[in-house]
């Protein structure tokens, strides 16, 4: 079966197609800019050439009408024909309760995933534009949408529930929902097949941490805490964005800078964390540069990140009273040795001793960065979303 996943961002659209009788990737791509002057589309097919081109793509029925040429194109293309695409996997961000799993996608999941554009305004519209041009341009090709909030619907009601007011939950849905699911549920997962042990014997902290960071607490496979709330601005601190703060730092700012509604929420999500503290850069490989250098700014910014980090492992090895792995993924997770040997640097009271040699390899596998004798087994795992959306794609369409 060959499965197309997708994942549409408001003026984005990012493809993998898969082959599922050996996981491998056809072939995978970008079309960034729709609806803007020059549009770009780079496509990668695996063992040929990539192709970048730029074209006016105004919408994403036309952006995914591109992709399709590029898929079955005679010089760069992998198919034969569209006809070869047995099945459509969409990445979702917000699926609020109703999605407790992934789903066929009919006239019911579409409804329910509008109904929940209140939860996710920026992200949910785009989801339903890559389902709908999927639909006029694939007709009769069954899709599967998997959501980002859905692992995270294991959460007891103490780790979902804000202390407030209950009638807000009751009419408004306002609680935690979590975020990066599908990351977190696939490193776990690799984390357990990596030590050969069962997963439901394992208690894993897994630190998703890039652009948008964050950490949930995996006990026996099953996500009961997570540390983005109703929306990914709660938790850690990141690139862009706050993270964790008092609450009546909103209204207090609000009335002395008189700000509104969107502005302080452009504040908190797009002028914070790593970029406010540093005042220069949200990327983090910029950030240890400039601590390497010497800069006081970039040095906060990046002991700022390290301790609320560190405070969040700390928690979630309290929650599940007590961590046997932690398993670090994502941009940062990956690939920042610094990030990884401070966190696990101050965790020695939990057991963890980092090997700094393993700590300093760099490969794109799984590898374990902890020493033999460590008490908690710290991994460094890719993340890989787009495979899992197109797992899980594959096992809903074929038990149909
Ligand atoms: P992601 O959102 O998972 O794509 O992660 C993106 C972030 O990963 C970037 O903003 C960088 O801060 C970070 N990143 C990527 N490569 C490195 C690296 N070599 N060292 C440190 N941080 C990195």
């Amino acid at each position: 079966m060959k499965v197309l996943v997708i994942n549409s961002g408001s003026s984005s659209l990012k493809y993998q197609l898969y082959d599922m009788t050996t996981e491998a990737v056809l072939a995978k791509g970008l079309v960034e800019r729709i609806g803007m002057d020059s549009s770009i589309l780079t496509h990668k097919p695996t063992g040929k050439e990539s192709v970048t081109e730029v074209s006016e793509i105004l919408e994403h029925n036309m952006a995914i009408r591109k992709v399709l040429d590029k898929l079955t194109d005679k010089v760069c293309g992998v198919l034969e024909s569209i006809e070869e695409i047995d099945a459509i996997g969409h990445r979702v961000v917000h699926g609020g309760e109703t999605f407790k799993q992934s789903a066929l996608v009919d006239g019911d999941a579409k409804h329910e995933i509008r109904k929940l554009i209140d939860l996710a305004p920026l992200h949910n519209p785009a989801a339903m534009m890559g389902i709908n041009a999927s639909e006029a341009n694939m007709p009769g090709v069954p899709q599967v949408v998997v959501f980002d909030t859905a692992f995270h619907q294991t959460m007891p009601e103490k780790s979902y529930l804000y202390p407030i007011p209950r009638v807000l939950y009751n009419k408004y849905k306002v609680r935690r929902y979590g975020a990066h699911g599908t990351s977190h549920a696939y490193v776990s997962e690799k984390a357990a097949e990596y030590l050969g042990k069962p997963i439901e014997s394992l208690k894993i902290i897994t630190c998703h941490i890039g652009n948008g960071a964050s950490l949930t607490a995996v006990d026996g496979g099953i996500s009961v805490d997570t540390s983005m709330g109703m929306t990914p601005l709660e938790g850690l601190m990141m690139g862009t964005r706050s993270g964790d703060l008092d609450p009546a730092i909103v209204p207090f700012v609000m009335n002395k800078e008189d700000l509104t509604v969107n502005e302080v929420n452009s504040m908190l999500n797009k002028h914070s964390g790593l970029l406010a503290i540093s005042g220069t850069s949200s990327d983090m490989r910029d950030i240890t540069d400039g601590m390497q250098a010497g800069e006081p700014n970039a040095t906060l910014a990046f002991e700022m990140y390290e301790y609320r980090l560190r405070k969040y492992v700390g928690a979630y090895a309290a929650a599940m009273n007590g961590v046997d792995v932690i398993v670090f993924t994502a941009g940062i997770g990956e690939n920042s040795i610094i990030v990884r040997e401070k966190v696990c640097e101050n965790l020695t009271y939990l057991g963890v001793e980092l090997d700094k040699s393993l700590n300093a390899i760099r490969s794109d596998d799984p590898r374990r960065i902890s020493t033999e004798n460590s008490k908690v087994e710290v991994l460094v795992i890719p993340t890989n979303e787009e495979l899992m959306i197109a797992r899980d794609t594959f096992r809903i369409v074929s038990e149909q």
